[in-house]
């Protein structure tokens, strides 16, 4: 029988990934080890349910396989309580939602057009068709959140939910704060890490489990593993709304979660994602994953400045993370523009809205750019200055096709003999 046409695209796939720069900064590049996990015949195994708590025979090995991913994941977050079965990070967002709030209650995120993600209340998403929604935002001049507009909102809406945590905000978040603004009017608080969550594990950004109740990511950003979500808490706690089991026992937050997940919006697991998670979970535990993620961080500044020198505008200023969104509205470029002619020159990225953007979210007038996947590369600070000469080079010219193919044609020699993934 000939050879599915799906693996020659796959093959395509990984030329295209290989010659190119990725700097969309939700994208990295996982281990071979994490493909090994994830490629495995553990897809064949149904296991509703929870470790020793499962709906179906044959699970002694899966039990083991997920309740190693669960230690590893609690020892790399220093948490209490951890969910490692969400499919992905919207699903672990919608098990919270579930799980604390019931239909037409109120949720409070960051505005989408400022940073936030469509799971924390966008109209098209479930999150804003099922829950009323209000929003805050970040300040014109710094282009940092508002924390006082925030507690504001907050005091006048009285959300029952609050969320931080961003896609396209690339300075640290005060959770101390937002925890002050969530006690003040009862609500429960939530971080979103699903962004930077590999340099929150290893403290190089300020860590929301001591503040935040409860703790939703994805795992496959610059945490570097499988496409997949998680939920985490610092500690668990005793649900506020007095919940019983048919006992009459109070239940406990974990237990809410745990449902939320399965059977509130989940049925059986994919425990070849979980097998994966849980090697990445030990990479991110590794003097070479802490070498990594700090070069994914440098790299950020480094690029940040770089474009800076090219006359480009950072909202906020520069980035704490890894990732900046770029203005371009001193440019005479929009981001639509900019994402396809940079894609011509082999470059990644997309085009985002700016905070206060007066145009169309299909327009936009900013591009955002990550370094997860180029660090995993190996590129180092001087490489991002490259990057920039190559990116203003690509910009300057985006309807000349043939300067748009030689910028191109230096990507690929930049890119070249650099394995998608190298310790
Ligand atoms: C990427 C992201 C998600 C969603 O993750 P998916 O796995 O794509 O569903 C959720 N929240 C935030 C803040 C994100 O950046």
């Amino acid at each position: 029988m000939a050879r599915d046409i799906i693996f020659d695209l796959i093959e395509d796939e990984r030329e295209r990934q290989t010659v190119g720069l990725e700097l969309i900064a939700s994208e990295n590049y996982v281990s071979d080890d994490v493909m090994e996990a994830v490629g495995s015949i553990l897809t064949n195994k149904y296991a509703e349910g929870y470790p020793q708590k499962r709906y179906y025979g044959g699970c002694e090995v899966i039990d083991e396989v997920e309740t190693l991913a669960i230690e590893r994941l609690k020892h790399l977050f220093n948490a209490e309580y951890v969910n490692v079965q969400p499919h992905s990070g919207s699903q672990a967002n919608a098990s919270v939602y579930l799980a604390v709030l019931k239909p037409g209650e109120k949720m409070m995120g960051m505005d989408l057009s400022h940073g936030g993600h469509l799971t924390h209340g966008s109209p098209v998403s479930a999150s804003g068709l099922l829950y009323q929604t209000c929003f805050y935002q970040v300040e014109r001049e710094s282009g940092r959140i508002d924390y006082e507009a925030m507690r504001q909102t907050a005091l006048k809406e009285r959300p029952k939910l609050i969320i931080c945590g961003a896609s396209a905000y690339s300075r640290d978040i005060d959770y101390k704060k937002f925890r002050e603004v969530a006690d003040e009017i009862g609500a429960l608080l939530m971080a979103d890490i699903a962004h930077p969550a590999g340099l929150i594990a290893r403290g190089i950004l300020s860590d929301p489990l001591p503040h935040c109740h409860i703790v939703t990511s994805t795992t496959h950003k610059t945490l570097r593993g499988p496409r997949g979500g998680i939920i985490m808490m610092g500690k668990d706690f005793e649900n506020p709304w007095g919940h019983k089991t048919p006992k009459g026992e109070i239940k406990m937050m974990s237990n809410l979660l745990n449902m939320g997940v399965f059977p509130g919006t989940q049925g059986g697991p994919l425990e070849h994602v979980i097998a994966g998670k849980a090697v990445a979970f030990e990479e991110a535990l590794s003097d070479k994953y802490f070498d990594y993620i700090l070069q994914v961080s440098k790299n950020a500044k480094a690029l940040a400045n770089a474009m800076v020198s090219h006359g480009y505008q950072i909202i906020s200023g520069g980035t704490d993370n890894h990732l900046m969104l770029i203005d371009l509205r001193n440019k005479d470029i929009n981001g639509k523009e900019a994402e396809n002619c940079l894609v011509k020159a082999h470059i990644t990225c997309n085009k985002n809205m700016v905070p206060f953007d007066d145009k169309s979210p299909f327009t936009t007038s900013g591009i955002r750019l990550g370094t997860p996947a180029i660090t995993t590369r190996g590129l180092k600070e001087k490489d991002m200055e490259t990057i920039a000469d190559l990116i203003d080079e690509a910009l300057m010219n985006k309807d000349n096709d043939t300067v748009l193919e030689a910028v191109g044609k230096k990507v690929n020699d930049l890119m070249s003999d650099r394995p998608l993934f190298k310790w």
